[in-house]
């Protein structure tokens, strides 16, 4: 993922979010940054993919990295991590059927 486009997700994502932390809902402002849920390791994009980890369902938009490190599941998601991926792989399969 570029630069160009992780700053055109934040923005899209904290629009979105009514440029609202995801987590703690204060304002976002200039430390704004993509938080991911199932984390972007090396692990998890070998698990998955970039497309997957990077979708904007796997990422919010948080004001800092306090609520950043609280978003993410962590490397045991658990059932979360299960219940998102099949949500992100049925929308990215269904945008391919579309196109
Ligand atoms: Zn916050």
């Amino acid at each position: 993922m570029s630069i160009a486009e992780k700053s055109a997700q934040l923005q899209r994502l904290a629009h979105a979010q009514g440029w609202r932390c995801a987590r703690c809902g204060r304002s976002l402002g200039a430390g704004a940054q993509r938080a991911h849920r199932i984390p972007q390791s090396v692990w998890a994009l070998k698990r998955y993919g970039a497309a997957v980890i990077h979708d904007d369902l796997n990422v919010a938009a948080v004001c800092g990295n306090s609520c950043n490190d609280a978003m993410s599941f962590g490397p045991a998601g658990g059932m979360r991590e299960k219940e998102l991926i099949a949500v992100i792989k049925k929308t990215l399969s269904d945008k391919r059927r579309k196109v």
